[in-house]
């Protein structure tokens, strides 16, 4: 029988910081993981497409979904948390400093963004560079790789943190098959996992969920939890709006470098393949470099759900069709400046890559991260309480940390 002082299920942005933290602490550290141990580069042979309505990618390996990101790092949804009782923002802005967040130098910016910012600028929008965890000696600028997983180096991703908490001790156990969480008289003891097809036992009076907001709830669940899990399911819906602006060569640049805030999302470049493909199947024949997109992402509704078991359904509401379609005209606007004819403006289908919500503050967890069941607590994306409609890996890091400094064990 192995015991441990915490047992952490998930490596992702949420665990992966919390294993660091809490090993760094001394803490003898169990981290139990779905996914396999795979090589960054090839981070998107772990994509895990989930079609629920709206589509929905995460990664299932070590390192989570943090592996595809595009290395965006921004503070989201801190003024709604600390309404809830958590104050995130010296984590947070310690986070910034040992992340090295900021925008690329301007040598990474191509025609595509400039222009953006220019035209953003002239419509009177609010136009911000976004701060990005890359080292910017490291990556290579035409690089299109981030969402496929860095071949430099360049990135962050969780691995940096999951490494450090391994050299200090913690241990890794990966391709677990179902966790069950062991519970008495109200406490959790531990938990069942499936590994090479043995059922094993690991004992802990913490254990913390960092299975992300597709995985939490079956975590819950087999807590025999119920109450609010697995609802509120929002993913930050986006969608591509492209059109055909000659030698733009967005296909050449970083994407989101820069990002228009509006009330309800963002707008931000972005080279889709998915516009190509569309364009193809239009019978419209198009160089890649000529094709200018720009992301219009959401601060969704909360209408999706993660059933007991285990169906995800994520359907586009009225509210989410009418946001998406205004800001769509806003990116079709600024389109039509840059030079693309109106007529060939197009639209991809509707996908989110920031699910949470499914365990959220002041629903399932309270301010402390814990469930009702004693010493069982939460920390990734499914305790976000709303939609941010922008990246939130900085704001569930911070979760995160905060949970690893108010543990009392
Ligand atoms: C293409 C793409 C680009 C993105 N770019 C950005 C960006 O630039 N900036 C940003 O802030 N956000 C970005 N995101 C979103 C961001 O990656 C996620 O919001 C974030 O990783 C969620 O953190 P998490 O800890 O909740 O889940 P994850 O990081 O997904 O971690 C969950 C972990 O739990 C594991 N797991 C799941 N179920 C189980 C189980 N039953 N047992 C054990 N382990 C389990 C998974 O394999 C995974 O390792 C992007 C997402 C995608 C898909």
């Amino acid at each position: 029988m192995e015991k441990f002082d915490v047992i952490i299920i998930g490596s992702g942005a949420g665990g992966s910081i919390l294993a660091k933290e809490l090993a760094r602490k001394g803490k003898n550290v169990l981290i139990l993981e779905k996914g396999s141990t795979i090589n960054e580069a090839e981070a998107f042979k772990a994509y895990d497409f989930v079609f629920a309505g709206v589509d929905i990618w995460r990664i299932i390996a070590v390192g989570g979904t943090t592996l595809v990101s595009f290395g965006n790092t921004v503070p989201v949804l801190v003024d709604e948390i600390k309404s809830l009782g958590l104050d995130l923002r010296d984590k947070i802005n310690d986070l910034i400093k040992e992340l090295k967040a900021k925008p690329l130098p301007e040598k990474f910016r191509g025609k595509g963004t400039r222009r953006f910012i220019e035209i953003a600028k002239e419509l009177k929008y609010n136009v911000y560079l976004m701060p990005k965890s890359i080292d910017p000696e490291k990556c290579i600028v035409h690089c299109k790789h981030c969402t496929a997983g860095c071949i430099t180096g360049a990135k962050w991703s969780a691995l940096k943190e999951l490494n450090t908490a391994l050299s200090l001790g913690a241990k890794l156990v990966d391709e677990v098959g179902k966790v069950k969480i062991i519970t008495s008289g109200g406490k959790v003891k531990g938990v069942k996992y499936i590994k090479n097809g043995v059922e094993k036992e690991a004992y802990s009076s913490v254990v913390v969920s960092c299975a992300g907001a597709l995985g939490t709830p079956e975590i819950l669940f087999s807590a025999g939890l119920e109450e609010g899990i697995g609802e509120n399911l929002f993913v930050d819906i986006f969608v591509t709006v492209g059109g055909i602006v000659e030698n733009i060569e967005l296909n050449r640049e970083i994407d989101m470098q820069a990002y228009v805030k509006l009330e309800n999302g963002i707008l931000t470049p972005f080279y889709s393949v998915f516009l190509r493909q569309r364009y193809i199947c239009k019978g419209i024949s198009v160089r890649p470099k000529d094709i200018m997109g720009i992301m219009v992402k959401i601060a969704d509704t909360l209408s999706g759900t993660v059933s007991k078991e285990g169906k995800i359904s994520k359907p586009l509401t009225a509210k989410d069709i009418a946001i998406l379609e205004e800001y769509s005209e806003k990116a079709a606007e600024i389109l039509e400046i840059m030079g693309a004819n109106p007529k060939s403006i197009i639209i991809t289908h509707p996908r989110g890559v920031h699910p949470g919500g499914t365990a959220a503050i002041g629903k399932v967890v309270d301010k402390n991260l814990e469930t009702k069941i004693e010493g069982l607590y939460v920390a990734d994306a499914s305790v976000l309480p709303k939609a941010p409609g922008a990246p939130p890996i900085l704001t569930i890091m911070a979760i995160a940390k905060h949970l690893a400094k108010n543990l009392n064990f």
